[in-house]
Parts: C-alpha cells; sequence; structure tokens
C-alpha cells in the first residue's frame, strides 16, 4: 500500500471529532440508552482486577428521573460517575473512556445509582 492510501484510511483528528460529533448528535436525538465498548479492558483503579470493557448502564432500570439525566450527560460528553463494583473507587465514564477519579471529582459530576452494577450488565 502507498503511502497516500494509508492516509486516506487513518481518519485525522478532525475527521474523528467530526464522527463523534455526529455519533453524539444521533444519540442525543433518540435519547439512546448507553452502552459502551471501552478499548481499557478493566476497572482503571485495580489493575485488571475487575473487568469492565463492555457496559450496559441499564439506566431504564433506575426510574425515569435517574435514566433522563444520565442519558442527557452521556449524550452531552459530560458522562457520568459511578463506584467500581470491587474496588469501590469512583469511575468517570464517557463515550471516549473511563478514568479513575477521587471522590471530590465525582461530586462534580452527574451519579449513577449506589447498587448501579447490580442492575448493569459488565463484561
Ligand atoms: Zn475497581
Amino acid at each position: 500500500m502507498s503511502k497516500v492510501d494509508a492516509e486516506a484510511v487513518v481518519p485525522t483528528s478532525v475527521e474523528r471529532d467530526a464522527m463523534h460529533a455526529l455519533y453524539r448528535q444521533g444519540g442525543r436525538e433518540s435519547q439512546m440508552a448507553p452502552h459502551i465498548v471501552y478499548t481499557e479492558a478493566s476497572c482503571p483503579h485495580d489493575d485488571y482486577d475487575q473487568p469492565m470493557q463492555a457496559i450496559d448502564f441499564r439506566m431504564e432500570d433506575h426510574g425515569r428521573a435517574v435514566h433522563d439525566a444520565l442519558v442527557w450527560a452521556w449524550w452531552d460528553d459530560t458522562g457520568f460517575a459511578g463506584r467500581c463494583p470491587r474496588c469501590g473507587g469512583w469511575i468517570h465514564f464517557t463515550i471516549r473512556g473511563k478514568r479513575a477519579i477521587s471522590p471530590d471529582e465525582a461530586a462534580g459530576f452527574p451519579q449513577l445509582p449506589a447498587d448501579w452494577f447490580d442492575r448493569a450488565t459488565i463484561l
């Protein structure tokens, strides 16, 4: 493959941002429930102990108010905070990734219900 061909198939960051924006817009318009497959396979706190690559948050199981607030935050790119079922560490979940955060940081985000992982499907 020539260099030109290789560049043609790898999206630039501008193109990636445009795809991300399109994806968010579609999700927000349909109020799609957040499901996500992350590139990182586990909890960001505890080094591969807690599998956490694919998550179906099952917002609809927590009532309308919780569902609406969290679905909005998700598609708004704010994301939300929730605790790891194994280590209890706070995690910031967004469309683009998940990261370990402090309890203070978690207080600044919309939060998943304390029992979110009992309803969610986490693989
Ligand atoms: Zn953990």
